[in-house]
């Protein structure tokens, strides 16, 4: 059987109906959203310029943009890097590098020169699209750059870059002027490049295919149905995470629907848009959802949220109760979860239908084409329905490995594709998924990954700290927040306030710790790896 449950191998397979990926082995991403056309209708708003983008101008202006990189030498295998917020050139620029075949990496404009310069090492990108903001921080590197703004770039910076163009001047290339270069791409090529930190370490480039990337594209025009209307989205969350990436970026193309693009999250140009465009669908992150709820009755005085069918919320866990507290506020709009991973490129289980909203706190059922296990982290044992275990997945959307990393490829999928997630879920005998608790190491401050083992690094290198463990500590408002056990070097006696500011002055904010315990000593197992349960529960201990 093709759906639920199937007890031979313990193996779950998606409720929902396969579709068949595209059989010819060359074809990049791009070509195959645009066979999708969509003539005439409206593919992408700027909330904050107003400006509109039609379906056939955005395949002129990708076209144009491609001749400008072309031009530029970048070829198939290159890696091209984004560090910019939302906007409408996002989606122009990604699809115009993946045409070319060569790679897509993003990287956070809040990022720190540090947290650039590592995401640089290890992707080498060959070009760089960014902000005149962000320019200051690529001051030492020597590779050319586009600018996606007119914003002044200091006299001093731009002294020490080099910088090429803008993309105001390649969309206005002459349509005409063809491709110069373009080498023959294949489904198997890497696509996308976005950073993740998995299970355990550092964070890690994701190495997603165009295939992968199809798989989730091909997915969404199955999402939509004619009896919910013609939707419209809107885009706060941010389009370098697979979240905004997959499904927003890229994603809503194959079926014609509307996105509008916020720049970044700001509650009142959220809700002044959503009034504006009629939006009928808001993806979000759960401290959002949060801010909704307890800002829900100023808001429905100052807004006419009307248009608004439905939520969707993925990216951390949301509780039963935060979602019974905004039905109460907002009983016209649904709640769909959805959970997906970078390493899978965005796909998952999501929630569809109004009568699949009504499994509270379960993130959905899983995706098409997707295989999934339950397994016991201690044995390895594959789990029945309503058991919890460790989720692995399997489907044509998972990634194909993490870059220059084979150790933690292996550590992450096995030799059957299987990839691990980390995760703690359970299935429920109709094949619904929840999570329940996380595995693996990752902090996740409103929706934004911290990975503990960059922050114990910094730790470590304070000349007055001998020993550091960061572990995520509950909180109402973001979800998870780093805190640190920190053992002091002996004559040392560093505060609290003088770690987090070491810390905080090389990291973007969302990583910042927020909290510092000093110990004697950090427990370990025998083979020196930090009992981070063991510290996790002595933080909540302690509240
Ligand atoms: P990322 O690769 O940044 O998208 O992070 C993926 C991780 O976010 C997952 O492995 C989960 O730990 C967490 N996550 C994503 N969506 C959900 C959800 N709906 N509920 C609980 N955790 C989630």
């Amino acid at each position: 059987p093709r759906s639920g449950f199937c007890s031979s191998n313990s193996t779950f397979y998606s409720k929902r109906t396969p579709f068949p990926l595209p059989s010819n082995r060359s074809l990049d991403i791009t070509t195959f959203i645009s066979s999708y056309p969509h003539h005439g209708k409206t593919a992408f708003i700027d909330a904050t310029t107003g400006r509109h983008l039609s379906f056939p101008e955005l395949w002129r202006q990708v076209d144009s943009v491609s001749a400008c990189l072309s031009d530029l030498g970048i070829r198939k295998g290159n890696v091209v890097l984004i560090i910019a917020p939302n906007s409408i050139f996002f989606p122009i620029i990604c699809l115009s590098v993946m045409h070319l075949g060569a790679i897509i990496t993003t990287s956070n404009p809040i990022n720190t020169a540090r947290e650039i310069a590592f995401q640089m090492a290890d992707s080498k990108p060959v070009l760089v699209f960014t902000t005149g903001q962000v320019v200051p921080k690529l001051a030492r590197s020597s590779l050319p750059i586009v600018l996606l703004d007119d914003e002044q770039v200091t006299a001093e910076a731009t002294t020490q870059v080099r910088i090429v163009g803008t993309i105001d001047e390649m969309i206005k290339k002459d349509p005409t002027d063809r491709i110069q270069v373009r080498d023959r791409v294949y489904q198997d090529d890497a696509a996308s490049l976005l950073y993740s930190s998995g299970t355990t370490g550092a964070s890690k480039g994701v190495i997603s295919t165009h295939r992968n990337l199809m798989a989730l594209m091909q997915f969404f025009p199955y999402l939509t149905f004619p009896e919910d209307g013609e939707q419209t989205y809107i885009c706060t969350v941010p389009m370098f995470h697979i979240y905004g990436f997959g499904a927003f970026a890229i994603g809503k193309l194959t079926t014609g629907s509307k996105v509008v693009i916020l720049s970044k999250f700001d509650m009142n140009e959220l809700l002044s848009a959503i009034d504006k465009y009629r939006v009928t669908c808001l993806p979000l992150v759960p401290p959002i959802l949060l801010k909704l709820v307890k800002e829900a009755d100023r808001i429905r005085k100052q807004y006419n949220l009307s248009s608004l069918q439905s939520i969707v919320c993925g990216g951390a866990p949301l509780s039963k109760d935060l979602i019974s507290r905004f039905l109460d506020k907002f009983p016209t709009v649904e709640i769909r979860q959805g959970y997906a991973l970078t390493e899978s490129t965005g796909f998952g289980a999501s929630v569809h239908r109004a009568e699949e909203c009504r499994k509270y706190g379960s993130v959905g059922l899983l995706s098409p084409n997707l295989e999934a296990k339950i397994v016991d982290p201690e044995t390895g044992t594959a789990l029945n329905v309503n058991q919890r275990g460790e989720l692995w997945l399997r489907a044509p959307s998972v990634m194909k490995g993490y870059l220059n990393n084979a150790e933690a490829t292996a550590a992450t999928m096995d030799s059957e594709g299987w990839l691990k997630t980390g995760d703690v879920c359970y299935i429920d005998d109709d094949g619904y998924l929840y999570v329940v608790d996380r595995l693996k190491e990752i902090i996740k401050y409103k929706g934004f990954q911290v990975p503990p083992a960059e922050l114990e690094a910094l730790l470590l290198s304070h000349p007055q700290i001998s020993d550091a463990a960061v572990v995520p500590f509950p909180d109402e408002e973001a979800g998870q927040c780093p805190m640190a056990y920190v053992v002091r070097k002996s004559g040392s006696n560093i505060s609290e306030t003088e770690i987090m500011d070491f810390v905080g002055k090389q990291v973007a904010a969302y990583k910042r710790i927020r909290k510092v315990t000093f110990v004697t000593s950090i427990p370990k197992n025998p083979s020196g790896k930090i009992l981070r349960r063991v510290l996790m529960e002595l933080a909540i201990s302690r509240i």
